[in-house]
């Protein structure tokens, strides 16, 4: 998949830099050498970005669950919360994604938010979904970089198809001739496709991280409300992409960053100190009247 979508990304490259707008540059008419230039960088950062961002999604662990964690204020509450929940499924308000969830695959509990990936066979922090065109699954550390990579896929699919679609309009008026001109016909077709179908998913993605919402929770039938997660717009875009303006467009996360969003799905309330679900919490309380 990493070839396919690589290649997909070269051969656009191709397409519009050396076969297009790269011989531009020694046409001797300064207002077009100016134009393309102006194409060649855009659309080389765009490229760099692209590739940049999906690799940093493939190669980056979503994150785990650490061994032995569970959301008790000590291991015998959490051995006696098992036992019960051993006899009763409904011991907890199953609605409620703060409730103290146990996986049966891997045998541990697990954080809000965390999910079972079958796939990769574990349980997934903030899992989103697993996706085949990055070949992992997308979670709490890498989804702002695969919606990175969507928005740059996307504005770099749109941008291929307007500064290709007169080549394509010549191409099939039989006025463009040439080796080249088959990979500019293939690229357009290609990335007016990928444009569509970005949007589609970006506006899908927006939506969900606008209410701090994964694809995952979406789709479940049965939720509180209103969402406990779902803390405004503008704070909920920071919990995804971080509080530096310049780093919101960059697939990285600093290690404070990154020990933050930890800190929020293993501690309740992204507080660095512990806030752990004891005997006498109120969910717990709740939860006993429904027994
Ligand atoms: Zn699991």
């Amino acid at each position: 998949m990493v070839l396919i979508v690589v290649g997909i990304v070269g051969f656009t490259y191709y397409a519009v830099v050396p076969a297009t707008y790269g011989p531009m540059l020694r046409s001797g008419n300064l207002l077009k050498i100016f134009g393309s230039l102006l194409v060649v960088v855009w659309f080389t950062i765009l490229v760099i970005m692209i590739v940049w961002s999906y690799l940093i999604t493939v190669s980056t662990d979503p994150g785990g669950v650490p061994p032995g964690w569970h959301p008790f204020s000590d291991d015998q509450q959490a051995r006696i919360e098992l036992e019960r929940l051993s006899y009763s499924n409904y011991y907890f308000d199953r609605r409620d994604p703060r409730r103290p969830r146990f996986c049966k695959r891997c045998q541990a509990w697990k954080p809000e938010r965390a999910h079972h990936c079958s796939v990769s066979g574990r349980c997934i922090l903030k899992m989103d979904h697993y996706c085949i065109w990055v070949i992992n699954c997308v979670g709490l550390l890498n989804y702002k970089f695969f919606l990175l990579f969507l928005f740059y896929a996307f504005l770099g699919s749109t941008s291929c198809f307007f500064l290709l679609l007169s080549s394509m309009i010549q191409f099939l008026q039989g006025k463009l001739f040439g080796p080249s001109s088959p990979f500019i016909f293939i690229s357009v077709i290609l990335n007016f496709a990928f444009m569509l179908a970005l949007a589609g998913f970006m506006i899908m993605h927006f939506q969900m991280m606008s209410a701090n919402c994964t694809t995952i929770e979406m789709y479940e039938k049965d939720r509180i409300h209103p969402w406990p997660y779902n803390r405004g717009l503008k704070r909920n875009f920071e919990d995804v992409f971080g509080r530096s303006k310049v780093r919101w467009f960059l697939p990285f996360y600093t290690k404070e960053e990154k020990r933050l969003l930890l800190d929020s799905c293993l501690h309740q309330g992204g507080s660095s100190s512990s806030t752990k679900v004891s005997a006498t919490s109120p969910l717990i309380h709740s939860s006993l009247n429904q027994v």
